[in-house]
């Protein structure tokens, strides 16, 4: 049997007795997962942790190995295990480099339930942080108001990132729950408005209304739509609640959008081919004679966040839409292989990781010479901007030249 340098002597030691039960019952299909990696360590080098750390631990090989081990009660589930466990982004750029397509996600969700149960302390921070995601309403309200109150100078040193992240005089988020399309109409559709982004990428969910009614394709967007559940399946919480809530409010919806590509993946499997990026939409949307669009000169770099290129596999996507802008220079963000470190709430958590990711981030966006950073996920797009760079959504940078001014 393959021995991890972690592995400590054959004493199985859970704290809970609850985790217990939990791990005996629901991981048959996740060690099966996992059985499936013959170790062939192809995923290595397109691990951003490995790359960094050079310790088979914080390799993509080297977690399932861990992972497995734990499930068949063969490793405890201790400290040094969820140290590593943790320095994952959950990227998925092993998913996609592994010739053998394990599905690592898929075994490192199991594991999430287990780990975050064996964690102290921070438990009220984080249930609250949780409930306050779910009722995006009313954290758009809290947000508002925090932005409006000047309070960021008296946040906790760890929350200080939170508070830079924060961009400054947006537009309101959409209000109305329909948006008529303009002239004649091609088609309806649902845009997905996600938690933060209601308060943080209000300019990407107004462009986005702006050129699908240019286009000629009706926007309905229900208000009682809720948080994707992306960081509550994160931090191993039941988001079944919020898919239940998303597809009781996106009902009789045939097609709906997401703005953020990381929101989209998140409830792609429970909207059964019913939800799309917005860029591969747009693509393939018709009504584009009637838009006029006014030329770009200089160079857009595309980051392509991991979500988009790693699961749903539309990094083309944006390219194909901003070479629709007349002069404009579309060029790959060198590097787009690796995470930027957002990675939901990784740059919280993991900020040492995170930061040194961005720090090869930051390298190519200055060497791109680009007037513009394009990225699909909100989150990316906060964390880059953050350090000053110039980010904007494929779509917002489309409808800029289409007459839309905010
Ligand atoms: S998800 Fe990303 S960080 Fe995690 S093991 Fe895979 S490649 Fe490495
Ligand atoms: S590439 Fe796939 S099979 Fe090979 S070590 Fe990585 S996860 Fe395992």
């Amino acid at each position: 049997m393959t021995r991890d340098p972690l592995s400590a002597p054959q004493v199985i030691y859970y704290h809970d007795p609850e985790i217990a039960v939990a791990m005996h019952s629901s991981f048959s299909n996740a060690i099966h997962e996992a059985d499936r990696c013959v170790s062939c360590g192809l995923c290595l080098q397109n691990c951003p942790t490995y790359r960094k750390t050079l310790s088979e631990a914080d390799s993509p090989r080297g977690r399932i190995n861990l992972m497995r081990g734990v499930m068949k009660e063969e490793i405890p589930l201790n400290a040094r295990f969820i140290e590593h466990i943790d320095l994952c982004l959950d990227c998925r750029a092993c998913e996609k480099a592994c010739p053998n397509h394990v599905a690592y996600d898929a075994i490192l969700r199991a594991m999430r339930k287990p780990i975050e149960k064996e964690k102290k302390g921070r438990r009220l921070l984080k249930r609250a942080s949780l409930n306050l995601l779910s009722r995006p309403k009313m954290l758009e309200r809290i947000g508002r108001l925090y932005l409006k109150s000047g309070m960021g100078r008296f946040l906790p040193g760890k929350l200080k990132p939170l508070d830079t992240l924060l961009p400054r005089g947006l537009p309101g988020f959409p209000e109305k729950t329909v948006y008529p399309a303009q002239g004649e109409a091609l088609g309806e559709v649902g845009l997905f408005l996600g938690c933060v982004a209601r308060l943080t990428d209000t300019l990407t969910l107004n462009a986005a209304i702006h050129v699908l009614n240019r286009l000629g394709y009706t926007v309905h967007v229900p208000q009682d739509q809720t948080c994707c559940g992306a960081l509550h399946a994160r931090f191993g919480e039941n988001a079944e609640p919020l898919v239940t809530r998303n597809l009781e409010a996106f009902s009789g919806i045939d097609v709906v959008l997401g703005t953020s590509s990381a929101c989209t993946v998140e409830l792609s499997s429970f909207f059964q081919g019913r939800i799309f990026d917005i860029s591969r939409f747009l693509c393939e949307a018709k009504g584009w004679e009637r838009m006029e669009i006014s030329p770009f000169e200089g160079k857009i770099a595309v980051h392509e966040p991991c979500s988009l290129r790693n699961v749903l596999k539309g990094q083309d996507y944006p390219y194909r839409l901003l070479e629709r802008i007349p002069g404009a220079s579309v060029v790959p963000l060198e590097g787009n292989g690796q995470c930027c470190g957002s990675a939901g709430s990784y740059f919280l958590t993991q900020p040492e990781m995170a930061n040194s990711l961005l720090d090869d981030k930051m390298e190519m966006v200055c060497k791109s010479g680009a007037r513009i950073i394009a990225t699909s996920n909100v989150g990316c797009a906060m964390f880059m901007g953050a350090r000053g760079a110039g980010v904007l959504h494929p779509v917002v940078i489309l409808a800029r030249q289409t007459g839309f001014v905010k």
